[in-house]
């Protein structure tokens, strides 16, 4: 039997009423009054085709204009953005290579989770950025940290030989893995904040007096280490990230270890999604859940108390789907409560920090409100918590700077997760 196709339809035959009665009934209605005859506008296309004919921009032509994303996007938030505003813009015109909503996107992947097209800022951004970073295009505070991190090996500009520098004078060793000889079970890869910056530094120490009192067999790279090389990617220097990637899977397959246990979500992220391509596979695990699933062993005794709630870092939940782990343990504290902000989990609202962000907040300052940071400060502090805990290296001082320009100062507290641990295990503190 053959199958009835329906008569294809001739547009000329098409007939559009101004109005129409169908059984007494007016079916164009008040909600069909356009009130002169509708158009069909036509636009050009060049700057829209520029952004999809990339590599990863391909998905910016999907957009339908639909909005999801501009309720979820932590920009428009505070400021006037997110896909939809930047598909339109390209449609009326915009250069995208040289606007600065090229740069004011986090990559925190909000929008893609609400997205019922897969628009992927997370492609998308790259992609794009990394015209600019070829043609010089960069803003120069983002520029500064490229030239240091391909100088120094870190964002910061540190000198790369103080890397150990935080573990001085630390009450418990803190063995380099290049100076035992052997495999152990844990390498951890500390990162830059935790490695120079001053409230990093003290996280470090909790972290390394919570795992020796796990009596776990850890080490870490030391002055070997350079940056993960992840929001480098994110901020468009392909070539850095890739320099990056080399010399550290270079680094790493020199030893053994069973974990390489990771501080920061955003070199978590990478080990995990970045570095398989390129040759370094790794048993990778965030220092959260590496913790979390060790809660009866490291047997929490001393009061902590106290309300606290948590910031999900985008790249550990939305991107990697950690949100229970970093909870549990705060619930194991003891005689905490753990209060939660309206806007969690998947959609846990960014800090700032991510694709490039960290570096950006000049150019931010041009377009928001507020920082992001402050706005998630704010946040926390309507829940009447005391402390604000974080599991992200870039937060800790983000989050701190926040609470001093909100005028919170004395009323939240930020602290990451390891120096809880360590308070509620009588550990010593800097
Ligand atoms: S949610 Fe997706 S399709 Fe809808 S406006 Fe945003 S980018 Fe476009
Ligand atoms: S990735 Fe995040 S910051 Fe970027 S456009 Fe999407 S929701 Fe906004």
């Amino acid at each position: 039997m053959g199958t009835e196709v329906s008569p294809k339809i001739d547009p000329s035959q098409v007939i559009e009423h101004e109005t129409y009665e169908l059984e007494g009934v007016d079916i164009s209605g008040h909600w069909n009054r356009m009130f002169e005859q509708r158009v069909i506008f036509e636009y050009d296309v060049e700057q829209l085709d520029r952004v999809t004919e990339l590599d990863g921009g391909e998905s910016m032509g999907w957009c339908y204009q639909c909005s999801q994303c501009i309720g979820v996007c932590p920009v428009d938030i505070v400021g006037d953005y997110g896909p939809r505003k930047i598909y339109r813009k390209l449609q009326v015109g915009m250069d995208f290579f040289s606007s600065d909503d090229l740069w004011l996107c986090t990559t925190c992947g909000n929008c893609l989770r609400v997205c019922p097209k897969e628009v992927d800022m997370l492609q998308i951004m790259p992609a794009a950025r990394e015209v600019a970073v070829l043609e010089g295009a960069v803003p120069a505070e983002l520029q500064d940290v490229f030239e240091k991190t391909a100088r120094y090996g870190n964002p910061l500009g540190k000198n790369p030989k103080r890397r150990t520098a935080w573990t001085r004078g630390l009450d418990v060793e803190v063995p380099i893995i290049s100076e035992l000889d052997r495999k152990v079970d844990v390498l951890w890869w500390v990162s830059d904040y935790p490695s120079y910056h001053p409230r990093g530094m003290e996280a470090s120490r909790s972290l390394a007096r919570v795992l020796t009192h796990l009596g776990i067999d850890f080490a870490i790279l030391g002055v070997e280490e350079r940056h993960d090389g992840d929001s480098m990617l994110r901020a468009g220097e392909e070539g850095l990230f890739e320099m990056l990637a080399d010399q550290n899977i270079e680094t790493l397959n020199k030893y053994e270890f069973d974990v390489l246990l990771t501080t920061d979500p955003h070199a978590y992220n990478s080990f995990l999604k970045e570095y398989p391509a390129r040759g370094g596979e790794y048993n990778v695990e965030h220092y959260s859940t590496y913790l979390a699933a060790r809660i009866e062993e490291l047997g929490l005794s001393q009061e902590v108390g106290g309300k606290v709630t948590f910031h999900d870092p985008c790249y550990l939940g939305r991107q990697n789907g950690v949100y229970d782990e970093p909870r549990e343990l705060i619930e194991a504290l003891p005689g905490v409560e753990l209060v939660e902000m309206w806007r969690v989990r998947q959609n846990g609202y960014c800090c700032g920090g991510g694709g490039g962000g960290m570096w950006l907040d000049g150019l931010a300052a041009e377009h928001q409100t507020m920082r992001l940071s402050e706005k998630r400060v704010l946040e926390a502090v309507e829940t009447g918590a005391d402390t604000l805990c974080v599991v992200c290296p870039y937060e800790v001082s983000r989050f701190e700077d926040a609470v001093k320009s909100t005028n919170n100062d004395g009323a939240l507290k930020v602290r990451d997760i390891s120096e809880l641990l360590a308070q509620a295990l009588g550990l010593a503190s800097d």
